[in-house]
């Protein structure tokens, strides 16, 4: 675990999609669909609170406080290991491929 829960819970998160690395499979968009979702080109980007996608490179937008949880999830669990979540306070990551141990390849129970 990288942050304690209760951090990730009262933390304002942010986040961003690589989309190089994105492989279109749509798991974030089933975890949280009020945060991802599919351009044309069928890959995964960020929306904003208003539904607007975030089509550049590195655009981020805030995680909604209720989605939090669902979003770090999409990010420990997407194939490209290309969603990033950073604590806004300070820009640590979270989870993704820049928050260390604690996601992706740790042990399985
Ligand atoms: S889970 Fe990752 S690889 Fe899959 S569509 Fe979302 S960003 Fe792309």
């Amino acid at each position: 675990m990288t942050l304690s829960e209760t951090s990730v819970e009262t933390s304002g998160l942010e986040v961003w999609i690589d989309q190089e690395l994105c492989t279109g499979d749509g798991l974030c968009v089933q975890y949280a669909p009020e945060v991802f979702e599919f351009d044309v080109d069928g890959l995964a980007y960020v929306k904003d609170a208003a539904g607007d996608l975030k089509l550049g490179a590195g655009l981020r937008v805030d995680v909604p406080a209720g989605l939090r949880l669902d979003v770090i999830d999409s990010a420990k669990e997407c194939p490209g290991n290309c969603i990033h979540v950073n604590r806004v306070t300070d820009g640590v990551p979270v989870a993704g491929p820049e928050a260390g141990s604690g996601s992706g390849a740790g042990p399985e129970a």
